[in-house]
């Protein structure tokens, strides 16, 4: 008997844009993140502003975390997302800067990852609130691959500074 049920994980993605319409760059790529082999957009979080980390002089932010149900694996993922991030005219011009869209895999199942091209867990999520806020939104049960309750982080975070801008 044959089985065509290709094994899924749980997977969750930093979304974050701050030039050409932020909103409908996060829209756009969620869209595009559903349209990924294998994988299903599961939940989505509120679209949330922040003030930009490292150079102060560019927009603020426009964050979210999308929850995905993929069979992609995690390098091929991470070549998906990039081409995603240059699909909606990402360019790198500085550290932290000014950009159309960054998509960072958070979490990816239980794994730990430490490779040239990628570190799983996202290696500041828990520092940033505008990572915490809405993944603690989508999956406030969650825990990391260390066993840190996602509800501990959050807490330690409050209170945030950030408003919803569109759900
Ligand atoms: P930060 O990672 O601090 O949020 P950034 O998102 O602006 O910064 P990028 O320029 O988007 O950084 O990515 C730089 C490199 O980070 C990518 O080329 C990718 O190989 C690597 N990387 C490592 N771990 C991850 C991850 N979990 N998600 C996405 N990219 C990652
Ligand atoms: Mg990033
Ligand atoms: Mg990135």
């Amino acid at each position: 008997m044959q089985n065509n049920t290709i094994p899924k994980s749980a997977v969750y993605i930093a979304l974050g844009s701050n030039l050409d319409n932020p909103i409908a760059q996060l829209q756009s790529a969620v869209r595009a993140l559903d349209t990924l082999p294998d994988t299903q957009v599961t939940a989505v979080s509120a679209f949330y502003r922040s003030k930009p980390l490292g150079p102060q002089d560019q927009p603020d932010f426009i964050n979210a975390v999308a929850a995905l149900e993929t069979a992609l694996l995690p390098l091929d993922l991470l070549d998906h997302l990039q081409h995603i991030e240059q699909q909606q005219g990402r360019v790198r011009l500085r550290r932290w800067g000014e950009r159309t869209l960054d998509l960072d895999i958070l979490l990816y199942g239980e794994l730990i990852i430490e490779s040239e091209r990628l570190s799983v867990p996202h290696y500041d999520m828990a520092n940033r609130e505008f990572v915490i806020v809405p993944l603690y939104e989508i999956s406030p049960q969650l825990r990391l691959p260390n066993g840190e309750k996602l509800a501990n982080l959050a807490d330690k975070l409050k209170p945030h500074h950030m408003e919803i801008v569109a759900i």
